[in-house]
This record gives structure tokens, C-alpha cells and sequence, in this order.
């Protein structure tokens, strides 16, 4: 830490939140994102940093053999422990700063909930609260704030370049953040965060670039946010889409010879043609795509595993029933399926009238709306054995999501 170097540094975390506004019955801390608790992230950026020898969890005492729990999973180079907070934000702050055994230079204070902060943040509050006091780290505005009277009328539009939005970490030389908690505790002043109260108190505090990324999760969509900017950060792929809530996508490929003295069926359409193809059941090379595109988003291995050619039932069946058992089985599984986008290739005949029943088919074959069915059909220009006449080829994507 440039100018800073030697400072023993002590941080207090408050995570008094009991997660109402998360519309979750967990308190915001203990939600996850990249498959780690909220808490667990912001202790670990803090105790990331050299200068600090010791952090106090200040949180609701129902909640505090949790968080040690939490804490306890990493081994981290600093002292950590979980004390009671109190009736308040500020109280609870003030209790995690009295509860502080080492003799610090500096007490920064941050929120539990702001996982993002990044060591240039902290290095830069910290540095600026050795040298001045106190130190926030503050956006510039980007809206225009008004002053607006209790009926909705606006009284004052303060100038914007004087208007920050003030973030945590905080920084205060220990002297000055215990003197000021301890008297806004006596004189019952309530502050809107650490640093008006020491600037209530009479101090001096200065802000120093805050980082957009260090956002404050409160509300669910900010877990969202807050889950793609940590993987940006960290380059590990975003938790999304693996969890149990998440999206899986599956592909699927078929091939049929075409032959003479056999009805051709694509997506359960019979098609005049002078062939058909050749196969055990109806050999409907586009609903077998689909089917293995749907086992594959599920992870349940493949048509010839369900529907082997060497069981006679098989036999010249309709592959819209293929496609009713894999719907159930991918129901049964615990999955909805989103949608298909499928491709033939065909050299000849021409399928584009056949195409809205044969999406029809698909459709209702998998009980979707018929807008998550999209069929394609392209001629291979003459080349390979599509192109020669010989077989027809399909391909196919399903997503499909946690129901
Ligand atoms: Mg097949």
C-alpha cells in the first residue's frame, strides 16, 4: 500500500440483513453466488489484503453459529470471529468496533453483502484514511438527484458533480471511528452509515474513487449481476445454467438410407415421394434427431438406448411416439423443454410445403406451442450422400430447464 506500508488494519463487517426485500426466507449473506456464500466471498476479499490482521462479523445472534460455520470452511491468514450485532445498523457496527482485540491503526468497515469490492478500492480508502482520517470510497452521480418536499414537488436540483453515491469499504483511524460511535451511542445520533457519523462527530472525511462493480445486493436481481460481474472477475463460467435452476442444451444427429418400396415420414408427415427410408421402425430421421437432442439436454444417453432396434414393438412404428416417451422421460427426469430448432438435409423433394404440419406434429408430440418448434430443410448442394440421393440427414438443438 503505497504511503501506507506497516498499518495494522482491523475490519468490521456488518451483516445485520434478515433478507425481506430478497423475498427469501435466507438472510441475504447466506445466499450463494459462483457456489459460495455472499459472507464467505466478502470475508475472503478483505482478508486478501496483507494490512488486515483481524475481522469482526457483527449479525443478528440467531444467525451467528451460521456465519461461523461459513467462515470456519476457508482457512484464511486473519483472525476472524462473529459477534452479536444490535438493534440497528450503527449499533451493530459500533459492537463489532468495541469487540476489536488487536491494537489497529485503522478500522475499515464494510457491508457483507458488497462481495465485489476489489483490492484497488480497498487499497485506495485505506491509504487515504492513514493519511487524512476518514475515507469512503463514492461514485459520482450519473442521474440528476432533485431535492423533493414531502407533496412531490421539487425544491432544489444540487449541482450533480457535487453528488456521490457513497459505497463501502470505509476507512477511519481507530481513534477517531471508536470516539465517534462511542458519542453518537451516548447522544443517541443515528447516521446513515459510518461516515456521517464521523462527520458528525467533527471529522474530516474524504472519498476516493469507488468501483461500479462493488454493488450492494438487495434485491434479487442483483444476485444475477452479481454472479456474471464474479465470474468476469474471476474467469471461472458462470454458476447459471448449472444449478438446479439453470438451462441444459442437447444435440442430436440422424441418418437413414433412402430405398425403394418404403413410404417417406419427416416429423410424421408422409411425403409422396418414388422412396423412403430405410429402418426398423418408420425411420423419421427428423423425430429421431429431435428425440436425441432431448435425451442429450437431460442426460439420458440416447434413442438406441430406449428404443433399441432389436425389440420387435419397434418395428414399423411411429417415431411420434419415440418423441411422446422421450417427452415423459425428460418430464419424468424433472426437466421442461424450451424449444427445438431441427435442420434436414435433403437433396430432393422439395419440403417446404410439408414443413408447418410436420412443426405441428413435433409440437404436439411434445406438448409445446407450435413457436417452439422450428424446422429447417437445406439441399446439400449435390454433395455427399444426401446430395447423391443415397440418405437423408437430420440435425437438431433442444434446451430444455429445470421445471
Ligand atoms: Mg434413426
Amino acid at each position: 500500500m503505497a504511503g501506507a506500508a506497516g498499518i495494522k488494519v482491523a475490519a468490521v463487517v456488518a451483516a445485520g440483513g434478515t433478507g425481506t426485500r430478497m423475498h427469501s426466507g435466507t438472510p441475504k449473506q447466506f445466499l450463494e453466488i459462483a457456489r459460495k456464500p455472499i459472507l464467505l466471498h466478502t470475508v475472503e476479499s478483505i482478508s486478501s489484503l496483507e494490512s488486515v490482521k483481524e475481522i469482526v462479523i457483527a449479525l443478528p445472534r440467531e444467525h451467528k453459529d451460521k456465519a461461523e460455520a461459513i467462515v470456519q470452511q476457508q482457512k484464511m491468514p486473519v483472525n476472524i470471529r462473529c459477534v452479536a450485532g444490535g438493534s440497528n445498523r450503527q449499533e451493530s457496527v459500533y459492537r463489532g468496533v468495541t469487540n476489536i482485540r488487536m491494537d489497529a491503526d485503522i478500522i475499515m468497515v464494510h457491508d457483507a453483502v458488497r462481495p465485489l469490492c476489489d483490492r484497488e478500492v480497498m487499497v485506495r480508502v485505506l491509504g487515504a484514511a492513514h493519511r487524512h482520517g476518514a475515507a469512503v470510497p463514492g461514485l459520482q452521480a450519473t442521474e440528476t438527484i432533485q431535492r423533493v418536499s414531502r407533496h412531490g414537488r421539487v425544491l432544489a436540483t444540487p449541482p450533480r458533480h457535487e453528488l456521490h453515491a457513497i459505497q463501502t469499504p470505509q476507512a477511519f483511524q481507530a481513534e477517531i471511528i471508536k470516539s465517534a460511535l462511542e458519542r453518537a451511542h451516548r447522544e443517541e445520533f443515528l447516521g446513515t452509515d459510518e461516515s456521517s457519523v464521523v462527520r458528525w462527530a467533527g471529522h474530516r472525511v474524504m472519498v476516493v474513487p469507488g468501483s461500479a462493480d462493488n454493488i450492494k445486493i438487495t434485491r434479487p436481481a442483483d444476485l444475477v449481476i452479481a454472479e456474471m460481474l464474479m465470474s468476469q472477475k474471476t474467469g471461472v463460467p458462470t454458476n447459471m445454467g448449472m444449478n438446479e435452476s439453470g438451462f441444459r442444451i442437447g444435440h442430436g444427429i440422424d441418418y437413414h438410407r433412402l430405398i425403394e418400396a418404403r413410404s417417406l415420414i419427416l416429423g410424421g408427415v408422409a411425403i409422396p415421394f418414388d422412396k423412403g427410408l430405410e429402418g426398423h421402425s418408420d425411420a423419421d430421421v427428423l423425430s429421431h434427431a429431435v428425440c436425441d437432442a432431448l435425451l442429450g439436454a437431460a442426460g439420458l444417453g440416447d434413442i438406441g438406448l430406449h428404443f433399441p432396434d432389436t425389440d420387435p414393438r419397434n418395428r414399423d412404428r411411429s417415431s411420434l411416439n419415440f418423441l411422446r416417451e422421450v417427452r415423459s422421460k425428460v418430464d419424468d427426469a424433472g426437466w421442461k423443454i424450451l424449444n427445438v430448432d431441427a435442420t434436414l438435409l435433403v437433396q430432393r423433394p422439395r419440403l417446404a410445403p410439408h414443413i408447418p404440419a410436420m412443426r405441428q406434429k413435433i409440437a404436439d408430440a411434445l406438448d409445446l406451442d407450435k413457436a417452439g418448434v422450428n424446422i429447417k430443410a437445406t439441399t446439400t448442394e449435390g454433395l455427399n450422400a444426401e446430395g447423391r440421393g443415397e440418405g437423408m440427414s437430420a440435425q437438431a438443438v433442444a434446451l430444455i430447464t429445470r421445471k
